[in-house]
């Protein structure tokens, strides 16, 4: 990877990170380039460890995104006085990825701790990048005299904030087609933290329609939602927009990843699904996988092994909010069926024919920015798992902005990981 190539990697992941984070992505960058040496250090390689992160750092006072064991031993120099270097062997951190060792570094920077004062006050929403490495800097971040020197002098040279995009953007995630009936509850948290990898089927205890359930969800005082709702006359009630965290499954990490669907049964064990609802919900789950980018959809019925698993970029799990809650939800009926869905569902995915539609005109002309940056949908528009000549279409997006990660050509890649959009019929901001 050459520095530029560096950069353009960590960049859509610091941009995504600064969205929930707060901390500018210019900052992430820039400090990855610097402690990393653009990614090549023996920690970045060997622990996806790009920012210098100890075992024990600032006595881990705060909510980390590290596991608490994975290590990366080495020797290392230290400036503890100034002009005097000492080598000393320290425990790092060892992440599962790059995208962890991001969050981690975030998460540290926001909530660590001086005995009850916060480490680097402040910091959070800074919006300019020179008051914020200087905040960095004076919680004691750095003993390098000229660190904040050296953060401003990667910043500008690589114009760096071209990065810092935040906003009511929209991540590029999509609702289905499918739905017949659309009542959104307030009952959610906004913005997911953590992309869609996950479905976890429910029963929702009754034979209710499509617009009975999403009526269960109405009223903030039942501090309870869904996304989908699937009637027992086959209806799809959109609740909770996919792009939001709807609060269904009795954890907070699940319902972050997961499409939760109630779904329409008997109001007694084994809380039997009709076939229509159980089509409906194979046919749910297929749009969701194509329109999130995922071709195979998994059943893994050791829980353990299940909540451990890291699914691949075209993988969808399904989870059970028994796992979570003392409740037999999905029910008896529906969780025996578990591995019969994935497999219908994957079998349909896999048959999706591919594409062989051509742009047959253009709007714009324009040469595209370095990604990541915005652009304007003004109607409907198909998107790709590919920009390739076999790529096979996954969906449409509606009108609205969406964010830009990666650009190829004339193809540009949605931030939510959905898939690729022709970029001539779209507008640059
Ligand atoms: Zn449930």
């Amino acid at each position: 990877m050459t520095e530029k190539e560096f950069i353009e990697y960590i960049g859509s992941k610091a941009t995504l990170d600064y969205q929930q984070s707060g901390i500018l992505a210019s900052i992430t960058i820039a400090q990855a380039c610097l402690e990393s040496g653009y990614g090549t250090t023996d920690l970045a390689i060997n622990a996806n460890n790009l920012f210098g992160m100890k075992t024990t750092l600032s006595g881990n006072t705060w909510k980390s995104a590290w596991d608490g064991k994975s290590k990366y031993t080495k020797r290392t120099k230290e400036e503890y006085k100034p002009g005097i270097i000492t080598t000393i062997t320290a425990d790092f951190r060892k992440y599962p990825s790059i995208d962890k060792s991001v969050e981690d570094h975030s998460l540290y920077l926001s909530q660590a701790k001086n005995g009850s004062k916060l480490r680097y006050p402040g910091l959070v929403e800074e919006q300019n990048y020179k008051t914020a490495i200087q905040i960095i800097k004076n919680g004691g971040y750095a003993t390098d005299n000229s660190y904040v020197q050296k953060i401003c002098n990667l910043i500008e040279k690589w114009n760096l904030t071209k990065y810092d995009i935040k906003g009511d953007i929209n991540m590029g995630y999509t609702n289905s087609s499918l739905v017949t009936y659309t009542k959104l509850s307030p009952n959610h948290s906004g913005a997911r933290t953590h992309t869609i990898d996950r479905i976890t089927p429910h029963c929702v205890v009754g034979q209710l329609s499509a617009s009975g359930i999403a009526g269960c969800f109405t009223n903030p005082g039942v501090q309870a939602s869904c996304n989908y709702g699937i009637g027992t006359e086959g209806g799809v009630a959109l609740i909770v927009e996919e792009k939001n965290r709807s609060w269904c499954s009795s954890s907070n990490a699940n319902d972050q990843r997961a499409v939760t669907i109630e779904c329409a049964c008997d109001s007694s064990q084994p809380y039997t699904f009709n076939s229509t609802v159980y089509n409906k919900l194979v046919e749910l789950c297929v749009d969701i996988c194509r329109r999130n980018g995922k071709n195979k959809l998994l059943w893994i019925s050791n829980k353990e092994k299940a909540l451990n698993y890291t699914p691949a970029s075209n993988e969808m799990l399904l989870t059970v909010h028994r796992w979570f809650a003392n409740k037999s939800c999905p029910g008896d009926w529906m969780y025996s069926r578990m591995g019969e869905l994935a497999e219908k569902v994957t079998k349909k995915l896999k048959k999706s024919t591919t594409s062989s539609s051509t742009p047959k005109h253009t709007t714009s002309n324009s040469t595209y920015p370095k990604a990541p940056f915005v652009v304007q949908i003004t109607g409907t528009m198909k998107y790709f798992d590919s920009k390739g000549k076999n790529r096979k279409e996954l969906g449409e997006i509606k009108k609205g902005t969406y964010t830009i990660i990666e650009t190829s050509g004339k193809w540009g890649k949605l931030l939510s990981g959905a898939g690729w959009i022709y970029l001539n019929y779209t507008k640059k901001l």
